[in-house]
């Protein structure tokens, strides 16, 4: 449920009436708009009187909400969520590139790779520490000391790092980190979701291979309904009956999910296709589609990365796609 407050209700107004609800129990989300203030309430709602709520001289409008997720609903916070990595803003109008290579390999190899993408145009660095592979025999990580040749790499370049977890018990080598990924593998984790949810860390979320993105809505509420609202959302392809492409591009999602949500949507074109060449028109048509950002696997020599390399482009080719990505950015600002 959500109660639209009047113009200039006074400080003391709106915090009586959120006394008011939580003595029913109730959760209350607080929105303050540039000219309106909303409150979400959430929790079991159907002991609140609409008619009397209606009724009280503060209140414009209630509104009973029937979509299942809550705090990551456009209707309960209508301004779009800017999240902030260490002093680069994502969302909101603010549009940035995370690149780097699949797995930190090589203290030579991600230090290149990081140089390279950062002069290429990149804001953020990402590159896995913990891989989640189909194959138990395929490469599993450099992990801690993954973690720490990413650091490595973030000094040097002055990167934020993004990387992702596998297992909570290893939360405290991310210190450092500053955006955590949940992986499409562990999107529906909701032990990790709600461990993560008590931490004040970005979290970049990934949808799930065959998951809706309702369901993908909900795992962010998993994190949020703990505490930490710092959720960027990332489209990186769902299984179709397809089978020339890695993945199908969900490409409605970054619209859908916009209009649904006021968190960031960000796209990872490499992942949703598997193949290299397919990365440039498709991080385009995301960007056409209103894409927050992109995150694209970037390697100094893809026939040679242990893994991913059929997906991964050079340096050089991801600099090119970025300047396009700006020429896109300028035709769909107007
Ligand atoms: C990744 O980004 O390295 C990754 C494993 O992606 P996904 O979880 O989308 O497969
Ligand atoms: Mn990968």
């Amino acid at each position: 449920m959500i109660a639209v407050l009047k113009n200039g209700v006074s400080k003391q107004q709106v915090e009586t009436l959120i006394t008011w609800f939580k003595g029913k129990g109730l959760d209350v989300h607080i929105s303050e708009g540039k000219f309106q203030t909303i409150l979400g309430l959430i929790g079991d709602t159907s002991k609140v009187d609409i008619d009397l709520l209606n009724g009280l001289e503060i209140i414009e409008t209630v509104k009973r909400i029937s979509d299942p997720f809550k705090s990551a609903n456009r209707k309960f916070h209508p301004d779009d969520t800017v999240i902030d990595i260490g002093g680069i803003k994502l969302g909101g109008g603010n549009f940035q590139f995370i690149a780097g290579p699949c797995s930190v390999e090589s203290h030579d190899q991600i230090l290149e790779v990081a140089t390279k993408v950062k002069q290429a145009g990149a804001n953020l660095l990402r590159g896995g520490a913990f891989k989640p592979r189909t194959s138990p025999y395929d490469f599993q990580g450099l992990k801690g000391q993954g973690l720490e040749l990413l650091k490595e790499a973030k000094v040097k370049t002055g990167m934020p790092i993004v990387t992702e977890i596998m297992n909570i018990n290893t939360l405290d080598l991310f210190e450092d980190v500053d955006v955590i990924q949940v992986g499409a593998r562990n999107m529906q984790n909701f032990d990790l979701l709600k461990e993560l949810g008590h931490t004040n860390k970005v979290i970049l979320l990934k949808r799930g291979l065959a998951n809706t993105m309702k369901e993908l809505l909900m795992s962010a509420e998993y994190i949020m309904a703990g505490g930490n609202e710092n959720i960027i959302l990332c489209e990186r392809g769902i299984r179709s009956f397809e089978t020339y492409t890695r993945n199908t591009l969900d490409l409605s999602a970054v619209p859908m999910l916009k209009e649904l949500s006021h968190l960031p949507v960000v796209v990872d074109p490499s992942h949703a296709t598997g193949m290299a060449r397919l990365v440039r028109p498709m991080a385009l048509a995301a960007v056409a589609a209103g894409a927050d950002g992109l995150m694209i696997e970037v390697h100094n020599d893809p026939p040679h990365a242990l893994c991913d390399g059929a997906q991964s482009i050079t340096p050089e080719e991801f600099e090119s796609i970025a300047q396009q990505v700006k020429k896109v950015r300028e035709v769909i600002k107007g």
